[in-house]
């Protein structure tokens, strides 16, 4: 993406969110040659973002499967709707402006630990214990007895 000051070639990513009307990306940019900043808008030809699951699969990211993992970690535990929504939409966040067309899941689900563990210690267990296939009590007793 040409810098239409100077014409440098590279350009840095300030910002970049999706408009939802024009499916088009509309990115802040600014200049590593002069520094200036200006706006570009590029279409997505609607081609999604991959998750690399640990199993060696692809698929599409999908942010209802993120929604239904935390709610379900969250189930029953004081943690609020709003505060499960501001995790997804974080990781909705993450994974648009990732400039990459593919992302490892533990890259999300590290994310998601992260903020539940801040949240709830059972929902973060919970949580672990899905996305680190835990196998047996001895699983759980590794990972608690290392929790900080
Ligand atoms: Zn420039």
């Amino acid at each position: 993406m040409k810098c239409i000051y100077c014409g440098y070639e590279e350009s840095k990513v300030l910002d970049s969110r999706s408009t939802e009307e024009s499916n088009a990306i509309r990115r802040r940019r600014e200049c590593l040659n002069c520094g200036k900043r200006f706006t570009t808008y590029e279409t997505v030809e609607s081609i999604p973002v991959l998750i690399n699951k640990r199993d060696g699969s692809k698929q599409p990211f999908d942010i209802n499967k993120v929604k239904d993992g935390i709610s379900k970690a969250c189930d029953k535990r004081p943690v609020s709707l709003s505060q499960m929504e501001q995790i997804s939409e974080e990781i909705e966040k993450y994974v648009q402006n990732n400039l990459k067309q593919e992302i490892s899941s533990a890259n999300i689900g590290n994310i998601i630990m992260e903020r539940l563990k801040a949240l709830d210690e059972i929902a973060y267990i919970r949580f672990a214990s899905v996305f680190k296939n835990f196998n047996s009590k001895y699983d759980y007793i590794n990972f608690i007895n290392n929790l900080d």
